[in-house]
């Protein structure tokens, strides 16, 4: 059995009251409402409410009762140093952030991170005992010409592949379509499966079948309460990443419970 995970990506949004809101909201109705305490779910605000997030993510009586994980956006590729207004994986780890996302397709667009940068992101996580969720996928021109496998295996291999097999074991991967992200264009069921086995065989090459068979893959773009069912119940889809429904607990939540029983 593989992991069960839903991941929220809040991008640039909230204040800080609607911030605390939402983050009390989610803590209080995740402990009612969630029907599959398997499911792993990880809320990643921005940096600055990481450490709120953390302080609101558990019961208030029983610490022990933690009812979501706290992931952040992004990370320097550095280590520390004069790095002006960056955050290290040091810096989160030190304030109980267990999860980031590295990768994601805004982050390439609009602020050019290659494959090597994700790569030294992903080695600065390792390092500070951080998961990171690496995001792949392909715009919408390059599914048009077919290409999307030709994308997505440079993105991992580029970006992944020269990691030790204990390290790679780590990763939870996303599947993005750049084409899907925000758009309400959500990938059929089908497209994303197709994608989802690729990925695992690709890894399965390179790594093995036991690796693979354990790597959570999770899908993203446009995943919504109403989409998240049928996406779920692929054979290769372990759960999703979600944007602007994770800005709405109504929609998080009935996400959370999408999978099949
Ligand atoms: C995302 O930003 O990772 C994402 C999947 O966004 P959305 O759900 O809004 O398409």
């Amino acid at each position: 059995m593989r992991r069960k995970i839903v991941v929220g990506n809040w991008k640039m949004n909230k204040t800080f009251p609607e911030a605390e809101d939402l983050l009390d909201e989610l803590a209080e109705r995740l402990k009612e409402e969630q029907d599959d305490q398997d499911v792993e779910v990880i809320v990643c605000p921005p940096f600055l409410y990481a450490e709120m997030a953390h302080d609101l993510c558990t019961d208030e009586d029983d610490e022990s009762q933690v009812y979501y994980s706290v992931g952040v956006q992004d990370v320097s590729e550095h280590a520390q140093g004069a790095y002006t207004g960056e955050v290290s994986a040091a810096m989160l780890s030190s304030m109980g952030v267990e999860y980031c996302i590295v990768g994601h397709s805004e982050r390439r667009k609009y602020f050019g991170e290659s494959d090597a940068q994700v790569s030294r992101k992903v080695e600065q996580l390792l390092q500070n005992e951080i998961t990171p969720i690496v995001c792949c996928g392909e715009n919408a021109e390059e599914r048009e010409s077919g290409m999307q496998f030709d994308v997505i295996g440079r993105q991992l291999k580029e970006g992944l592949f020269g990691l030790k097999p204990l390290d790679f074991s780590r990763l939870v991967i996303a599947y993005e379509p750049v084409w899907a992200i925000g758009t309400g264009k959500t990938a059929t069921p089908g497209q994303a499966q197709e994608v989802h086995a690729w990925i695992r065989n690709l890894v399965q090459e390179q790594y093995g079948k036991e690796i693979a068979r354990v790597l959570p893959i999770l899908y993203g773009g446009s995943c919504n309460a109403r989409t998240a069912r049928d996406l779920f119940a692929q054979p290769d889809i372990d759960g999703g990443l979600i944007g602007g429904a994770s800005l709405n607990a109504d929609d998080f939540i009935a996400i959370v419970n999408s999978f099949e029983k």
